[in-house]
């Protein structure tokens, strides 16, 4: 069986748009309103010659009823399964109280993780995206999910991680 990449971190975040990117095609249903990717949906996808299953997950929120519940139930799932996790924060954003709680549970799991800061669409967001240092996850991969930008060097790390 293959290895798998879960792609987690709260809604609208670009995460399905990441996902997109790297499948080279537009399956993973990308919405400007959060949370619409509800369950776990698998991928089969390639990189530099290896093969994984990504796995493209419903937004994260804590301790909320409903829908949103579920949903966070299904990205914890996501990360059980996975053997590394692309853990997707919105740089033009920073991170939130709902990252940092992202941030404990993915430490709990003990699974690799590599943090991609997204929508860093040109060079005047670079700096928003050196600030999730202060995450302690290591070095943010700044990328643009919707321009394609910086996800080379992402997926170079993510085999590492795999
Ligand atoms: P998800 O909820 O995390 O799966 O987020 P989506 O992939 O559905 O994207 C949410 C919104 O963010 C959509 O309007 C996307 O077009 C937008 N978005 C995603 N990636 C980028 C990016 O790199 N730059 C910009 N500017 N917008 C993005
Ligand atoms: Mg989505």
């Amino acid at each position: 069986t293959l290895p798998v990449l879960a792609v987690v971190g709260r809604p609208n975040v670009g995460k399905s748009t990441l996902v997109n990117r790297i499948i080279g095609r537009r399956e993973a249903v990308v919405e400007d309103n959060p949370g619409v990717t509800r369950d776990r949906v698998s991928y089969p996808a390639e990189w530099s010659g290896r093969r994984f299953t990504l796995v493209d997950t419903g937004g994260w929120e804590v301790d909320v009823a409903g829908i949103h519940k579920r949903v966070a139930q299904q990205a914890e799932v996501a990360i059980e399964l996975a053997d590394a996790v692309l853990f997707v924060v919105d740089a033009t954003v920073g991170s939130t109280d709902t990252d940092e709680q992202v941030v404990r549970l993915l430490r709990r799991s003990g699974k690799p993780v590599v943090l991609v800061a997204n929508k860093v669409d040109g060079p005047a967001v670079e700096a928003d995206a050196s600030a999730l240092w202060s995450l302690g996850l290591g070095q943010p991969h700044p990328i643009s999910a919707l321009h394609g930008r910086g996800t080379g060097d992402l997926l170079d790390a993510a085999m590492d991680a795999l």
